[in-house]
Parts: structure tokens; C-alpha cells; sequence
């Protein structure tokens, strides 16, 4: 790859050339910093590792993890930028190029012999339209992934890595947390992008727990009812999400040594996980 696919000028030869424009319906804002790109590449991807991105776009950030990656698989869902990308990394024998909507991807299938089941690690400048089901998509996978290093809408960043009791807490902030340990890396403005975006940016990282579970839905089915009426309390969630009674949602609270007036915001994740185990596997509910 000799050419410099974060230069303006670049892009814009690259569009003319294969007849493509920016489309806001696949969330394309491509990156125009290669300081941030390597940035990015270099917070994600252990040298020599094993890297998956979604979303190479023109391969602003797909330059960087070829370079230090022992192999890379690239999910696009555009084809003209598929066909570009084919092009630029024409001679990158490391990197694979998957046509195909990464939400409908069957990632097992794909990655199990590319990777050879070794560890994971996922870079991704992602389309904000679809940042949760992405996030969630990855964690919830049964594959080898180490670390998830994502840039994404800065406000969603902050939900996703804040604590339980502050304002920006959430179901996302309880479900992701499950699965990995949240941290924000740093923020990026909407100048590094052509076209600019409305929002900021920011660049979070994911490290993921070890552990999968089979009780991984019940959590997640939990975590929705607590939040499903935010300003109510967890007694009120429990009744309405999960049919119980007041005697019943009161058992609950007790058994787990939660006030009865708390609200999901305050709860941490070991909180939920008891409520869950409570109302799951003691068959409080069916
Ligand atoms: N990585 C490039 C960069 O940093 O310049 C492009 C990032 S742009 C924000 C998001 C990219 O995700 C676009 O290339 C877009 O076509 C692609 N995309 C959107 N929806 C997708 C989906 N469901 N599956 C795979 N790629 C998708």
C-alpha cells in the first residue's frame, strides 16, 4: 500500500475514482488525522496479534493494523468501498476483506480458521448508527477477544465507562461492564473526519473479563427490566418487566440486601447479578 489514504486530497481521488460519495446512511465519516489512525492502531492491537476491525471504510486504520498485525479481517458492508479497499491493499496478504454486513456476520465461522483460535483484539472507527448492537455483538461472542478499542460518539463513551450512581450510568454502562472492563483512551474532534460529523468523538477500550457464562442473558434480560422505567424504583421495575408481586419484588430486595427505594442507576454489576440469580435461577419467574 503506497498510498496515503488519511490525506483530504487522497480521498477525494479515491471517491472521484470509484464513483463513490460519502453515504450518511452507513455512518461514513472517514478519518483524515493519521496521528490519531496510529494512535488508534497502537492502543488496540499488540504487534504480531491478531486484529479484526468493522468498518475499514477507505483503510484509514486498516493501513495501521496490517502494519502490525499478524493478520487483520475487515468486515465492509459498502461495495464501492469494498472494491477500493481491494485495490489499495492489493499486495497486504495479511489482511482479509469480508463484503458483508458485520451484524449478520457469522464471526465463529469466519475468524475460527483465519485466527487459527488465537486471541483477538478489535479496532474499529464504528459507525455511530449502529455502536450499540456492535458493542454488544462483540462482547457477547464466543470467540478469543481480548480487547475491544472502538472510537464512537463521545457522549456514548462516557455512558459506556461511568460508574454506577453518576448521571450518565445506564443499561448500556450495566451490560457492557458485565462483560468487560470499560476505560476511556481519549477524545478526538470532528475536523479529523471528512465529512465532519455533527458529534465529538471519543476512543474507548474494552478489556474483557474471562469469563462467559450461561447465565449471560438472564443478566442482560435483568439489566433491560431495571431500566425499563429509569425514574422508577427497582421494586416498581420488578413488579412491571417481571411480573411479580409486591410481596415478591419486596423477597427479592431482601434476599439481595438492596433498599428497597433504590433505583437501577445506583446498582453495580454484582447487584444485578444477584437480582438476576434471584429472579433466574431461583425460578421467581419462568
Ligand atoms: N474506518 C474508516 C475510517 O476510519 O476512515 C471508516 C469509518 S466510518 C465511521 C464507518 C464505516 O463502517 C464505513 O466504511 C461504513 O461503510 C461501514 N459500515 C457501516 N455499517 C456497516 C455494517 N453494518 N457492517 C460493516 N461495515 C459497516
Amino acid at each position: 500500500m503506497k498510498i496515503n489514504v488519511t490525506s483530504p486530497k487522497v480521498v477525494k481521488e479515491l471517491m472521484d475514482r470509484y464513483s463513490i460519495a460519502p453515504l450518511k446512511r452507513y455512518g461514513q465519516n472517514f478519518l483524515i488525522d493519521g496521528n490519531i489512525a496510529g494512535k488508534i492502531a497502537a492502543a488496540a492491537v499488540p504487534e504480531g496479534a491478531c486484529a479484526l476491525e468493522i468498518g475499514p471504510g477507505l483503510g484509514a486504520l486498516t493501513a495501521r493494523l496490517a502494519d502490525r498485525a499478524k493478520a487483520v479481517a475487515a468486515y465492509e458492508i459498502d461495495a464501492g468501498l469494498v472494491r477500493a479497499l481491494k485495490d489499495t491493499f492489493s499486495d497486504a496478504h495479511n489482511l482479509t476483506i469480508f463484503h458483508q454486513d458485520f451484524l449478520k456476520a457469522d464471526l465463529e465461522k469466519d475468524l475460527k480458521t483465519l485466527f487459527n483460535d488465537g486471541d483477538i483484539y478489535v479496532a474499529a472507527n464504528l459507525p455511530y448508527y449502529i455502536t450499540s448492537p456492535c458493542i454488544m455483538n462483540l462482547v457477547t461472542a464466543r470467540l478469543n477477544i481480548k480487547r475491544i478499542t472502538v472510537m464512537i460518539q463521545k457522549e456514548v463513551a462516557e455512558r459506556i465507562c461511568a460508574a454506577p450512581g453518576s448521571r450518565d450510568y445506564g443499561a448500556i454502562s450495566a451490560a457492557v461492564s458485565f462483560f468487560a472492563i470499560p476505560r476511556m483512551l481519549f477524545a478526538v474532534t470532528p475536523a479529523c473526519f471528512y465529512p465532519k460529523p455533527d458529534v465529538h468523538s471519543a476512543v474507548m477500550t474494552l478489556e474483557m473479563k474471562t469469563h462467559h457464562t450461561e447465565n449471560e442473558k438472564d443478566y442482560l434480560k435483568t439489566v433491560k427490566g431495571l431500566f425499563a422505567k429509569r425514574r422508577k424504583t427497582v421494586k416498581s421495575n420488578l413488579r412491571q418487566s417481571f411480573g411479580l408481586s409486591m410481596d415478591e419484588a419486596d423477597a427479592v430486595l431482601k434476599k439481595v440486601g438492596i433498599d428497597e427505594n433504590a433505583r437501577a442507576e445506583m446498582l453495580s454489576v454484582s447487584d444485578f447479578i444477584k437480582i438476576s440469580q434471584e429472579l433466574f435461577d431461583n425460578s421467581k419467574i419462568l
